[in-house]
């Protein structure tokens, strides 16, 4: 995600690297990664006048683990959207004013029946506010076994300019379907959802999605398009995503497209009020063929950027990147559209948990924008000002904080709930990690750092990644000591007027 409140940004210079890219095609990559992964086929109507969708998922799954499971477990984000919300509602009082558009608006979603290989299964919701689905199983007893589940659900769709919601242009569908916990290090992660950060974490999967919605409707979506009729006003389509770690979908009437078929991928552009749009389309080509030549060819067929209603800047998905409507500075857009494309590399290709460690894939998002303004001249911004302007502002929020608190916590290796605020996650996780991705990138040289992120790339393409891990790979990659370095930031011992001063 990309938050709205930033730094001015500005670019410069232009180093072009040869194009490397990976040994085998994409469509060997994910051709090959997709045999082996669980798969979600979902069949699903818009009802446009009552706000609703109900829907059927199909989740074929595999046990991968030496472990005997008597159940599985479903994030339900909807319900971070449910009325009454002790623990988990998806907007905190902050963010009210740009969330709703006047009356608070609630949303959720309803399981109403759970089948396995064809039978009704027991199934209960749980968790403080509802945010679980445990569905049991005599299925998956040990590795290898295999199971089907089906889950017929509806959704109620919040009036509110969030991921999932509804408002005065767009009908956003993120993180709206029942998606499987990860289940690692021989234990669920079952935490829900918050107001802060990007409170997901999942594996990648194959998906079919079918939807079926008011023919005046465009709707834009992760992966590609395999079919699309109508009948009486109603139109079906089908998109399928092979290898991705999450499925969005956006609806609106008020959509006109522009796409631009680039080295890696077909590139569109769906957007309302916009003068510009064939610059903004050129920000996303430029973004995808400069990340794919400095981290490895982006791995999938499409990428489509949309703009939403949405309080925050933008937000990632697999192959599809919401930008806020809010934005009215063409700075601050340009940069978004960048950010957003490069956790298509860190979140989507190489994942991690988003709810622990942040910090590598907003960091690696916001230091791959800063080399973004390197590689491309005529943007807004430059590097040098884009790491310029975080290191001051970071050492005023550090004095601000101190003055106000008496003391300040700049370890960023922590638990998403352990911040106090919104704005305390923005800087340790985005405008910190930046200054620790250049500062590694200072320490060992650009050309080695470039090394690093490829590394990262190849390594760990369609897995998910620990701090413990990264800094293994940037040392395999670099041959240099950067353990302790690196630790430093991450534990706040670091002081960064001597590192950049
Ligand atoms: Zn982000």
């Amino acid at each position: 995600m990309k938050k709205n409140i930033f730094l001015a940004f500005f670019s410069l210079l232009i180093v072009f690297l040869p194009l490397t890219f990976f040994g085998c095609s994409n469509e060997e990559n994910i051709g090959k990664i997709s045999k082996n992964l669980n798969s979600y086929e979902i069949t699903a109507t818009l009802d446009e006048k009552n706000k609703t969708v109900s829907a059927t998922e199909i989740v074929e799954m595999k046990n991968k683990d030496n472990y005997c499971f008597d159940c599985v477990f479903f994030h339900l984000h909807p319900n971070a959207f449910k009325e009454g919300n002790t623990q988990n509602f998806a907007v905190s009082s902050v963010q009210e004013e740009r969330a709703f558009d006047g009356e608070k608006s609630y949303g959720k979603i309803d399981v109403l029946t759970v089948k396995e290989n064809g039978k009704e299964q027991e199934f209960s919701v749980e968790g403080e506010d509802e945010h679980l689905l445990k569905v049991k199983t005599q299925n998956l007893a040990k590795k290898g076994d295999k199971t089907r589940i089906e889950i017929s659900f509806s959704l109620t769709l919040p009036k509110v300019n969030h991921r999932f919601g509804y408002g005065e242009h767009t009908i956003n569908l993120g993180n709206w379907f029942p998606i499987l916990c990860v289940f690692d290090g021989g234990e669920w992660n079952l935490d829900g959802y918050l107001p802060t950060g990007d409170p997901f974490f999942s594996k990648v999967a194959n998906y079919k999605v079918n939807f079926s919605y008011d023919e005046n409707f465009l709707m834009c979506s992760t992966g590609n398009m395999v079919e699309e009729k109508t009948q009486n006003g109603v139109k079906t389509t089908t998109y399928e995503a092979k290898a991705v770690r999450d499925f969005a979908v956006v609806f609106s009437k008020e959509y006109d497209v522009i796409e631009e078929e680039t080295q890696t991928a077909k590139v569109k552009y769906y957007y309302y009020d916009d003068e510009t749009p064939e610059i903004h389309l050129k920000t996303a080509v430029d973004a995808i063929n400069t990340f794919s030549e400095l981290f490895g060819a982006y791995p999938y067929e499409s990428l489509t950027v949309c703009k939403t209603n949405f309080l925050h800047g933008g937000m990632e998905y697999p192959t599809l990147v919401y930008v806020s409507d809010q934005i009215t500075n063409e700075s601050e857009y340009q940069n978004v559209i960048v950010h957003e494309i490069a956790h298509q590399w860190w979140y989507s290709l190489v994942g991690n948990n988003q709810l622990k460690y942040g910090f590598i894939d907003e960091g690696l998002a916001e230091f791959s924008t800063a080399l973004f303004y390197e590689k491309n001249e005529g943007y807004f911004l430059t590097k040098d000002e884009v790491i310029g302007n975080a290191l001051s502002s970071y050492l005023l929020y550090c004095d601000v904080f101190k003055e106000v608190y008496g003391n300040l916590n700049t370890q960023m290796n922590r638990d998403i709930k352990t911040f106090n605020s919104e704005t305390e996650y923005v800087y340790l996780t985005y405008v910190k990690g930046l200054l620790m991705f250049d500062g590694v990138c200072d320490a060992i040289g650009e050309k080695k750092m470039l090394k690093c992120l490829k590394g990262l790339c190849e390594d760990y393409a369609f897995k998910e990644i620990t701090p413990e891990e990264m800094i293994s790979c940037f040392e395999k990659h670099s041959h240099r000591h950067l353990r302790s370095f690196i630790t430093s930031w991450l534990d706040g011992t670091v002081v960064l007027e001597e590192l950049n001063g």
